[in-house]
């Protein structure tokens, strides 16, 4: 039988270089055939990738010598070389060596705010946006949650991304999302247009917003009910409850920015069902596990939203790699080697309560998570310049692991929990009947987390991803 099958080994040595710019190293001539490299299963064909250490995302061991099969955009087959049956005719796809495991879903994003340095409502259109769920794919991050913010073009381009017709990472979200009439979010940190945020201030106004979200064919249902540290007003009890009532009316969920503890628990005790950020004033304490395990509510720590405030200034090492740098908008990357921005941001009050916040955001994460609260994986990323996408999603995974988790949880938690978080069967985990979502990577992460940064190819829907894109070369 082995001498049916195709092997398609020299053109995938390309597959990397193409899809990171060039910068790993493509040999001249190498990629034999891209069109060939680049196809994925079709309808009728199947396709079997080969030879991986398997990470499934279910939390299992991973398999050492996988065979993984697909047929169109689907899984078909997957276990042990000596135990999978290999169809007849199949193309086959090596990857010996390396290790794949599910692409990645993030449940706390941003689309279309910021292009570069600039955020406002103009950045909200079509081309940003699809560059975004662009870069997000190519990362690995195939499934994303813009949660909140979203103007009106937004059910049209998620119709798209849901079809697979238009390429990037498949696009989930709440409509505008409802905040405080002069309260959060406030336009100073996301300055996004009218239309983009709903501020309703009675209980009646916020069952009408959440309606009206509603009519939109909103995912989710977001609530910006903190007041930032005192220096805005809070979100009035009953309109919260209000707008969750509704919410939950409509069969929705609704999802909760929170910062310290008081509000935290409020939240929960509310109904609501998804904190989409840590705590991160104090350490949490039993009564808060108790009301998260009793509820069932979602915890979204997004470490890498504090990480993101001070660690472009500080420049560790890891900031200058190409991993990063290819992620970057020109302007960014100026800003980032600029030191008298690096010097003005060390120097500044809020980095040192971004470095407090991130300990105390790390610490409980690894409270909840040994009291076995359900965690979800989200970096907030896309909300500001400093945010990058998909960058910021693999460092959620490192900074996991440095509060405590194991890089099997931590991948666990970005995988199979957070498309349950999202109500998403059809993704998460590599098992028969999935969407084919993978990401293929040189080194293996469950020895060292970031790892999953030497990405060699993105697999979504069954097709290497963005193979022939060159929308990181910008
Ligand atoms: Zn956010």
């Amino acid at each position: 039988m082995r001498n049916r099958i195709t092997i398609l080994e020299k053109s995938l040595k390309c597959l990397t270089p193409l899809l990171l710019g060039g910068l790993l190293g493509c040999e001249a001539g190498g990629a034999a055939s891209t069109s060939t490299a680049v196809r994925g299963a079709t309808s009728s064909e199947s396709v079997v990738v080969l030879g991986a250490k398997l990470i499934d995302g279910t939390g299992g061991a991973p398999i050492e010598d996988s065979v993984l099969v697909l047929r169109g955009d689907r899984i078909v087959a997957v276990g042990a070389a000596t135990a999978t049956a290999i169809p007849t005719g199949a193309r086959v796809v090596r990857y010996s060596g390396k290790t794949i495991f599910p692409g990645l879903l993030s449940n706390h994003s941003h689309v279309g705010i910021v292009d570069g340095l600039v955020a406002g409502s103009a950045q909200y259109n079509r081309a940003n946006i699809l560059r975004q769920v662009q870069q997000y794919e190519a990362y690995g991050v195939t499934t994303v949650t813009a949660l909140g913010f979203n103007g009106a073009i937004f059910d049209g381009l998620r119709a798209e991304l849901h079809s697979g017709k238009t390429s990037g990472a498949d696009l989930f979200g709440v409509d505008r999302g409802i905040g405080v009439p002069g309260g959060a979010p406030s336009e100073a940190v996301v300055p996004v247009g009218a239309d983009q945020i709903l501020r309703p201030a009675t209980a009646e106004q916020a069952r009408e917003a959440v309606r009206a979200m509603v009519s939109r064919r909103t995912d989710l249902v977001k609530l910006w009910i903190d007041d930032f540290g005192g220096t805005l007003p809070k979100m009035p009890p009953e309109v919260s409850q209000a707008a969750i009532d509704e919410a939950h009316r409509h069969g929705l969920r609704v999802a909760a920015h929170i910062h310290d503890l008081g509000d935290a628990k409020a939240a929960v005790r509310a109904g609501v069902d998804i904190l989409a950020h840590g705590v991160r004033d104090q350490v949490v304490d039993g009564e808060l596990t108790n009301l998260l395990k009793e509820h069932a509510t979602w915890y979204v720590p997004t470490l890498q939203l504090d990480e993101s405030a001070f660690v472009y200034a500080d420049r560790p090492a890891w900031t200058t790699e190409p991993f990063v740098q290819r992620a970057l908008h020109p302007d960014v990357r100026a800003q980032f080697e600029d030191p008298a921005w690096r010097e003005r941001i060390l120097a500044a009050p809020a980095t040192q309560a971004a470095r407090a916040a991130l300990a105390m955001n790390l610490r409980n994460l690894k409270i909840l998570h040994d009291a076995g609260v359900a965690i979800g994986f989200g970096t907030d990323s896309g909300a500001t310049p400093l945010r990058i996408p998909g960058v910021a999603e693999h460092r959620e995974l490192v900074l996991m692991v440095e509060a405590g988790l194991t890089p099997l949880q931590a991948i666990g938690i970005a995988t199979r929990d957070a498309a349950a978080v999202l109500r998403l069967g059809d993704r998460g985990t590599l098992a028969p009947g999935k969407l084919a979502d993978f990401v293929v990577v040189d080194r293996d992460p469950l020895q060292a987390i970031a790892n999953t940064q030497s990405i060699a190819a993105v697999w979504h829907r069954g097709q290497c991803a963005g193979c022939n894109a060159t929308y990181l070369a910008r």
